[in-house]
């Protein structure tokens, strides 16, 4: 199988200034065609750094693609660097020159005389149109490795990837053929330890399909990677997915970018059914999320954010005595507001929200991270407590993905402590 490495230019990337959305751009569109990538690496704008990189990895991997460096300024060296590494003179491409010329006319500017660099390519090399800027990619074999030299402008690098590169690599005999998915399970409920036990049998390393786990703002995700002939992918896909299916059940809430509000709301949808939210300490985190969706007026009628206790009193009929008795973080009180919020607005789900998000406002039986969350249908209401860690906005977050778990376990008519139990 065809491998591949990816080089990126720039201080701004290893200094950090700039975060290298390149590769892992790059790195996505090989794994669709069956290419596998070995190694990213990151170097400076230096002749020496990019090529050293350059010769190490030529001979190594099938494909190198590298971006960045092919500007008209002093610290664009990608040119010179990839001559460096072949052993040959640069030369004036008089195509390339022709294209910078007519994109200067194009855009009725003066062209500087440094722009004629950018029509230089080793000896051997030829070069890659670039239709939304100056630079010209430049493609070369050096040993049995191809490289390909792309702009470092996202926008540029994505025209040319799209329109010189995959063509060629392509039409590369050992990559025909072969292909590779990815597929991406959602879970919510259990932390990535548990997950990796539960799966543990299937995540051995070495595997073609290989299943990972990863974690993002605390949700979970479990990666199957396979690659081979469409079929073979086809038929790995089907037996990872059963598998993972069986063992993590409703844990799973979707598979790939679906998120937890677009699950929510296609069941909402689906059953016809109306939600309204009173949030105290995801200040209208919850209902933001539920209306990020097009289309959620058809089931979120009303959120409001009770923080003050006289606001809970005012606008969701919160007794005095029930706060003075329990205080505003408690079960009774998330209780009401899921109750009243649901019933004032006239929905059939009813969440209501309070908590403590810190940094500050904890106390011993009331710490950090403690929030109750209410759910109220038309017939009956549950609160659960729940202990969260993490800064205020990760307990924010956390919060509101929770108060959706709840409200889409409670739609599929399962039980939330059972299946958080797994
Ligand atoms: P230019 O003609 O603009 O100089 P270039 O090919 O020399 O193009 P660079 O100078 O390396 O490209 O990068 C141009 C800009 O593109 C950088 O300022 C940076 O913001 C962005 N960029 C470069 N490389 C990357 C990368 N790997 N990921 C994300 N952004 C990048
Ligand atoms: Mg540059």
């Amino acid at each position: 199988m065809a491998n591949a490495a990816i080089l990126s230019i720039g201080d701004e990337l290893v200094s950090g200034l700039t975060v290298n959305t390149n590769a892992g751009w790059i790195a996505a569109q090989l794994a669709q065609i069956g290419i596998s990538v070995q190694e990213h690496v990151a170097v400076p704008d230096s002749l020496q750094a990019v090529a050293a990189a350059i010769r190490r990895f030529t001979g190594r991997v099938s494909v190198l693609l590298i971006s960045g460096g092919l500007g008209p300024t002093e610290d664009d060296v990608t040119r010179a660097a990839l001559a460096d590494a072949a052993g040959q003179p640069l030369e004036q491409d008089a195509e390339a020159l022709a294209g910078i010329e007519a994109f200067f006319r194009r855009l009725n500017r003066v062209m500087a005389p440094s722009n004629r660099l950018q029509a230089l390519r080793p000896a051997t090399a030829k070069t890659l149109p670039n239709s939304c800027g100056t630079a010209p990619g430049i493609c070369m074999r050096v040993g049995r490795t191809e490289i390909f030299a792309m702009p470092g402008v996202p926008k540029e690098m994505k025209v040319m990837f799209e329109q010189a590169v995959l063509p060629e690599l392509r039409a590369n005999a050992p990559v025909a053929g072969r292909v590779s998915r990815v597929i991406k399970f959602n879970t919510y409920g259990v932390g990535e330890s548990a997950i990796g036990q539960i799966i543990a049998d299937l995540m051995k390393r070495g595997t073609n399909p290989t299943v990972g786990t990863t974690v993002y703002d605390g949700l979970v995700s479990v990666r199957v990677y396979a690659s081979g002939s469409a079929q073979e992918v086809e038929t790995m896909i089907l037996e990872k997915t059963a598998q993972i299916n069986e063992r993590l059940g409703p844990l799973i809430f979707s598979t790939g970018d679906v998120s937890l509000s677009n699950v929510v709301g296609d069941l909402l949808t689906e059953k016809k059914q109306t939600v309204a939210t009173a949030e105290s300490c995801t200040g209208g985190l919850l209902a933001q999320r539920l209306t990020d969706i097009p289309g959620s007026s058809r089931y979120f009628l009303r959120g409001w954010i009770p923080y003050a206790n006289n606001a809970k009193i005012a606008d969701l009929q919160v007794d005095s005595d029930l706060l003075d008795r329990h205080g505003a973080v408690s079960e009774p009180v998330a209780a009401v507001l899921a109750e009243n919020a649901g019933r004032i607005a006239g929905a059939d789900w009813g969440i209501g929200i309070t908590g403590i998000a810190g940094p500050d406002g904890g106390t011993l039986d009331k710490p950090v991270g403690l929030v109750y969350i209410g759910l109220a249908s038309r017939s009956r209401v549950q609160v659960r407590r729940c202990q969260f860690a993490g800064d205020r906005n990760g307990v924010r977050l956390r919060a509101a993905d929770m108060a959706m778990s709840l409200l889409r376990l409670a739609m599929l008519d399962l039980d939330a402590d059972a299946v958080f139990k797994i």
